[in-house]
Order: structure tokens, then C-alpha cells, then sequence
């Protein structure tokens, strides 16, 4: 009899649920459905059981085949246990009871945050996973996931691997959402980058079309040698490379690995923010490698599989 798992992201958005065969991992089917806007508590799980039985069906399996799920959610998270989700309406919330509410009595579930299970994910897909890896997530907002030993890196309350919020720079005027100023993730999150674009384009002449301004187009032109483009994107790779040399002389990581939206730029970005590390890297640590992540948007549901798959 096969076996399966279920990776699932819950987003703020969207919800994705990927259904993986036991032992290989191989993705056999993949939904995407909208979230529930209302009692986020409870309805986002029930919805989740209708598409799992959905999915069951149309792929000819039975629930007790389905040994175990997995779930990416968009907050801090500590051992399933929730405190506040910004981007959900949760409270104090036991992720994995409210699925076992849902769920037959045999699954196994298995929660944690979802830049924490991109880095799995990712690093896990790797013919070889590295013991030690550190993962950057780079969109609208900046994130991260640590692991460390082979095992994710949830921390005392469920931080752990919020990079973002690394304070890198002086001179900040606005606040960043967390409260404080200078935050990575002001510079290296989309705003950052298209205001950056904004003020530069006030003093030099740019091929960059502000009609349709969008990171895409900063670094296509970027890319094509102009020059507002190349001073953008050359910050956002210099402080990358900032927040990574002190990463690595706290952790000590075999590997970087570059992910989300804006890591569509490619081995243009990567490569950069490698020459940038060169400078700022110290004793041993200049020699870490940087990866770009290759698992796109499937990072979290592929993470949260890996993640199952290891408890069951
Ligand atoms: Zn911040």
C-alpha cells in the first residue's frame, strides 16, 4: 500500500496543499485555494480537510494512506503553538489541535514557520543537504530559516530566523514595521528598492520605465548597465552581504541559500552579493558559498513535506 504526506502553506492570501509519495518525495498533485476570510481560527483548518478528502479522491487514496501533514504558517511559531499572526486573525492558537480537530486520528501533524521550511525544503532537495544552512528570502518583506545540525531553528519563542529584522544601517528615517529603524529588510524588501529607485532617478538620468516601476524593472535594467539600476541593486547585494558576514560568525553555516520573489534576478544578484561578502566576510567565513534557492513558490509545501516526513 503507498504512502503520502501532505505539505501545506497557509498564507495571508492563498492556502497551497501539495500531496508527496512516501519514501521518494516525488509532488504527485498540488491545489491552490483562496484563505477563508472568516473565524481564521477555525474555518482555514476545515477548509483544509474538504481539499485534503478532495485531493484524496481524485488521486484514488484512501486517509489511511495518508500518513502524515506538514504546515508553512506566516508567523513565529513554537513547538504548533501560535501567540499573534500579523498576517491572520490567530490568537494564542495550538496550531496542531485545531488539525487534529480535522484530521482522522492516525495523521500525524507537523507545524513550523514558513521561511524556516523554505530553508528545509530547499536544503533538503540538495543531492547533498548541508548539516548547517542559512536561507534568505527575499519580497515584500525580508525573512529567513536557519538550520543547524540538520534540524530547524525555531529558537526560545519561535524567532529564530527572522533576519529581516537585523538592524544594518544608520540614518534610517522611516520606522520599519517591527518598530525599530535601519532594519534589513528596509533596504532589501520591495519598498526599499523602489524608493531607493525613486530618490536616485531625482539626480540622474535613468532607462528605467517609473511609469511601470517594479524590482523586476530595476533589475532588468540593472542588468542592461544602467546606472541607477546597478547602484539599487548593488545595495541591496552590499547589505545582504553585511547581515551575512555577522550571520557567520555567530553560526558558522556551511551555505547561503537565496530564495523568494526578488531572487528571480538570479545568478546576476547572487554572484553580486557574493564580491560584496568578500569584503566583509572574517577569518574562515569568506569561504561560504552562496546558492540561489530553486524550488520558486513550492518552498514552504515542500519544506512542511520534508518536515512530516522526518517525525513519522
Ligand atoms: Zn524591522
Amino acid at each position: 500500500m503507498n504512502e503520502y504526506v501532505y505539505g501545506i502553506d497557509i498564507g495571508g492570501t492563498n492556502i497551497k496543499l501539495g500531496l508527496f509519495t512516501l519514501p521518494g518525495m516525488k509532488m504527485i498533485d498540488v491545489k491552490e485555494v483562496e484563505t477563508p476570510r472568516q473565524n481564521q481560527e477555525t474555518s482555514i483548518f476545515e477548509k483544509i480537510g474538504s481539499i485534503i478528502l478532495e485531493m484524496n479522491q481524485v488521486n484514488g487514496i484512501e486517509f489511511k494512506q495518508v500518513k502524515g501533514v506538514g504546515a508553512a504558517v506566516p508567523c513565529p511559531v513554537k513547538n504548533g503553538h501560535v501567540d499573534k499572526c500579523p498576517n491572520l486573525k490567530w490568537n494564542k492558537l495550538d496550531i496542531i489541535f485545531a488539525f487534529n480537530k480535522v484530521l482522522p486520528d492516525h495523521v500525524r501533524v507537523a507545524v513550523s514557520n514558513d521561511a524556516t521550511l523554505a530553508a528545509y525544503g530547499e536544503n533538503q532537495i540538495l543531492e547533498k543537504p548541508y548539516k548547517n544552512a542559512v536561507f534568505y528570502t527575499l519580497g515584500t518583506g525580508v525573512g529567513g530559516g536557519i538550520i543547524i545540525n540538520g534540524e530547524i531553528l525555531e529558537g526560545a519563542t519561535g524567532l529564530g530566523g527572522e533576519i529581516g529584522h537585523m538592524r544594518v544601517f544608520d540614518g534610517a528615517t522611516e520606522t520599519c514595521g517591527c518598530g525599530s529603524q535601519g532594519c534589513l529588510e528596509q533596504i532589501c524588501g520591495t519598498s526599499g528598492i523602489l524608493n531607493y529607485t525613486k530618490e536616485l532617478s531625482l539626480s540622474s538620468t535613468s532607462s528605467i520605465d517609473f511609469k511601470n516601476l517594479s524590482v523586476k524593472s530595476v533589475f532588468d535594467a540593472a542588468k542592461a548597465g544602467d546606472k541607477v539600476g546597478l547602484q539599487v541593486i548593488n545595495r541591496v547585494a552590499e547589505y545582504i552581504a553585511i547581515s551575512a558576514s555577522i550571520i557567520a560568525v555567530i553560526l558558522d553555516p556551511d551555505v547561503f541559500i537565496i530564495g523568494g520573489g526578488i531572487s528571480k534576478a538570479g545568478s546576476f544578484l547572487v554572484d553580486l552579493i557574493s564580491q560584496h561578502y568578500q569584503k566583509h566576510a572574517r577569518f574562515s567565513s569568506y569561504k561560504v558559498p552562496f546558492l540561489l534557492a530553486s524550488t520558486g513558490n513550492d518552498a514552504g509545501i515542500i519544506g512542511a513535506a520534508y518536515l512530516i516526513r522526518k517525525q513519522i
